[in-house]
């Protein structure tokens, strides 16, 4: 994947204690290479590699950095700005807001518009979905079973009646229901045509939506981003979405959509089920593309089934120095509240790698318990001071009250020090500055 190649770049400057022209230079070689692989546009990855690499050589070294974290560092702002700099966030009228969703067939709109309605419900807003694509046999029955898993409001005129017309008696609807966003989810098709932009500029002029949302499928690549062009020449969106993000994407069309078209990506979708949407952060997908993992994702989703207040404090304890075990505990707690394991290792730091990608899941969950257990038989002292683990008698006094080798404990041990380190560098980098590239 894209995160282990660009690890793999950066193994190479650790531990150095200077760096050389050649080491940035053979660095961004590889930088450069992994990108192109991962089927970013090739002008997007000039331009990147060469903002890195001016960087790297011009800049200071922080004293906290070594400086392979320095290079790290550059590249994580870098991609932060390539891919919008920060959140982007939805418009909405003082009236009824309408928005549209276009793109492809296939690409995810109509399900999309069942995840965005549910989104915006819990933001207090009251949707209406639209079913405008009545092309695609059986999409308007689709939506409407969308929208009855949710419980939102679908509205609906058959398919004899134009997709301009259905969206403007959408609008008069939403009004008399009460409904103040409309979602428009409208018809796709294998290739852009003229017909059909004809036809969403149709529906674009009835509506005048505050935003119009290019849906896109992430694991087209490269495809994405001359689709993303097409539609935004015929409509000028003022947005994009990801979808399939879950999926074995490259990452290419998230690094270079923003860039190419200009539009920002305002979320993703990362699975089939309705809850599967996320707000897209630039800052938390550079670092899941550099697999520094996803902690403040994590942290969110944390906050529905886990005290917010706690989330939070927790959070920013993971990342100070005084991190201890009673933390990491908490942490693991809290985490076999949020759900499956496969999905929270991903947005781990350190789990993106190939090693952890073998890993069977089972083993995953006894070896949690198993780590438990062993952070059980500490005492409270030694929680708060992982330093005394120092102390051979400690661990093996540990190994026995937990029923475990002192291999065991000493994995646990190990695991926590990387752990510390890791969220120490994130913490790092946030403090870090966030100018944009581009000027953005
Ligand atoms: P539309 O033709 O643009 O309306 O696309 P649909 O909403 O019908 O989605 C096409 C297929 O992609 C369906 O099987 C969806 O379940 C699936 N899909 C949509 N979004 C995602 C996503 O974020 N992840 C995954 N894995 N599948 C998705
Ligand atoms: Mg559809």
């Amino acid at each position: 994947s894209l995160a282990d190649r660009l690890q793999e770049a950066f193994k190479k400057l650790r531990g150095k204690g200077k760096l050389t022209e050649n080491d940035i230079k053979e660095a961004m070689r590889e930088v450069r290479l992994a990108l192109l692989e991962a089927d970013v546009n090739f002008k997007v990855v000039k331009t990147f590699v060469k903002n890195v690499s001016e960087k790297a050589t011009g800049s200071e070294v922080l004293e906290s950095l070594t400086p392979g974290q320095q290079v790290v560092k550059i590249v994580n702002e870098e991609l932060t700005a390539l891919m919008g700099g920060s959140e982007a966030k939805l418009s909405f009228d003082s009236s009824i807001t309408a928005f549209m969703l276009v793109g492809l067939q296939g690409a995810g709109k109509t399900t999309m518009a069942g995840k965005l309605a549910l989104h915006l419900r819990k933001r207090n807003r009251k949707p209406l979905l639209v079913a405008a694509d009545i092309y695609r046999p059986a999409a308007i029955k689709q939506l409407q079973i969308v929208g009855k898993q949710i419980d939102i409001p679908v509205f609906a005129m058959g398919d004899k009646v134009s997709p301009v017309d259905i969206a403007k008696a959408s609008m008069e609807y939403a009004r008399k229901e009460g409904c103040d966003v409309v979602l428009i989810d409208t018809a796709g098709r294998l290739h852009i045509d003229e017909t059909l932009m004809d036809e969403l500029k149709g529906i674009k002029t009835a509506v005048r939506p505050m935003e119009t949302l290019l849906v896109v499928d992430a694991m087209t690549g490269q495809d994405a981003v001359n689709v993303a062009q097409s539609f935004d020449d015929a409509l000028n969106l003022t947005g994009v979405i990801l979808t399939k993000l879950d999926g074995d994407t490259r990452g290419g069309a998230a690094l270079s959509i923003r860039e190419v078209t200009g539009k920002p990506i305002k979320f993703s979708g990362v699975g089939e089920k309705m809850s599967d949407l996320e707000v897209f952060h630039p800052e938390r997908m550079a670092s899941r593309i550099l697999g520094m993992g996803d902690v403040l994702t994590l942290i969110e989703q944390a906050q529905s089934s886990i005290d917010e207040k706690e989330a939070r404090e927790l959070g920013s304890k993971m990342m100070s120095k005084e991190f201890n075990y009673e933390d990491y505990l908490k942490a693991f707690e809290q985490m076999q509240k949020l759900g499956p394991l496969n999905k929270i290792m991903e947005m781990l730091p350190g789990m993106n790698s190939k090693e952890m990608k073998g890993v069977n899941l089972e083993d995953g969950e006894k070896e949690m318990l198993k780590t438990k257990s062993i952070i059980h038989s500490m005492t409270q002292k030694e929680r708060r001071n992982p330093k005394l683990l120092e102390h051979a008698s400690r661990k093996k006094r540990i190994a026995k009250g937990a029923g475990v080798t002192i291999q065991d404990v000493n994995k646990v041990i190990k695991g926590f020090d990387n752990m510390k380190k890791m969220m120490k560098q994130m913490g790092g980098m946030q403090k870090g500055g966030k100018k944009g590239l581009f000027g953005k």
